[in-house]
């Protein structure tokens, strides 16, 4: 069977799922004021379960684990040990393996483990040796749990961000760099609200920090997204992937304001085929409605 480097390299279209920690809020889990959605997984992984599988069933083909605010450094200020932790990240990978033997035995779907550089707030701010160890057992722990993949996401913090590139590419699975972006007077600039961050300095340095196989921009908004993916191929001619977000986030909930219809995000998303992007799919605000339009805009309904 095809790997998901091979398929990718190839240049098959592949659909990724849809925001987890924001579906999770939608259907009332309160989100934690220092882990976000990590906490979850020990308050609701049920219900963790049941999105994933409403993800398949919408034709995701990549579900991402909901690891990403589930690092070590990051769940100690939500009062759990290092242990309970990667604990927990393992679950995260079990959840979507379980999810996928209920609700897709048959189908080929790939499991990513997702790391971030989320921190609640600059109290919870690690110190680079308390965070250079939590990546690495982070990534360890997801790629032992079985995870085809790990995912980037929202690389923005110029310092912890080579660091979880790093950590994640000397697990030797294949590693995807997720970057999020705005755009300001013309401007691409990383996504970063307190300063304004060039892209090209985090892009280069996540770049530069471990071999990546995939590179893309996610939780960015819709139209920041292709001017984003035209800067990232300014120095990358690998895969790529895009996810974009719906809303806007005031810690600790995202803000279901100005959602884009299933439709709407389906056409858009669907035009990033045009720029080379082979895997698509949606962050925050993007439900399971928004993935299986997409899916069916790409030709990919009635798989299972
Ligand atoms: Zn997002």
């Amino acid at each position: 069977m095809d790997t998901i480097q091979e398929l990718m390299d190839a240049g098959e279209v592949l659909v990724i799922d849809g925001g987890m920690g924001t579906e999770l809020e939608r259907r009332g889990v309160p989100m934690d004021a220092q882990s976000w959605a990590g906490s979850a997984l020990k308050t609701h992984p049920d219900l963790i379960r049941t999105i994933h599988r409403d993800f398949i069933d919408a034709g995701a083909d990549i579900l991402i684990a909901n690891s990403y605010a589930a690092a070590p450094h990051v769940l100690r200020h939500a009062g759990f040990s290092e242990a309970e932790a990667l604990a927990l990240n393992r679950l995260s990978c079990d959840l979507v393996r379980e999810a996928v033997a209920e609700a897709a035995p048959d189908r080929r779907i790939w499991i990513a483990g997702s790391l971030s550089s989320f921190y609640a707030g600059l109290s919870a701010w690690p110190s680079l040796d308390e965070a250079r160890r939590s990546y690495a057992l982070q990534a360890e722990t997801l790629a032992a749990a079985g995870c085809d993949l790990l995912v980037m996401e929202m690389m923005l913090d110029i310092t912890l961000s080579p660091l979880a590139v790093g950590a994640a590419t000397a697990t030797g699975l294949p590693v995807w760099v997720g970057f999020s972006v705005r755009t300001s007077n013309g401007q691409v600039l990383g996504l970063n609200d307190r300063t304004d961050l060039e892209f090209e300095r985090i892009r280069d340095d996540c770049l530069g920090a471990g071999d990546a196989h995939a590179a893309g921009i996610m939780h960015s908004e819709m139209s920041d997204t292709p001017p984003g993916l035209d800067r990232l191929k300014e120095v990358w001619s690998g895969p790529l992937f895009a996810y974009p977000h719906s809303g806007s986030f005031r810690m600790p909930n995202w803000q279901f304001d100005d959602e884009v219809k299933p439709d709407a995000f389906a056409r858009e998303a669907a035009s990033y085929l045009d720029r080379g992007v082979t895997a698509i799919g949606g962050c925050c605000g993007m439900s399971p409605h928004h993935i299986a339009a997409l899916s069916r805009r790409l030709g990919r309904d009635g798989r299972s």
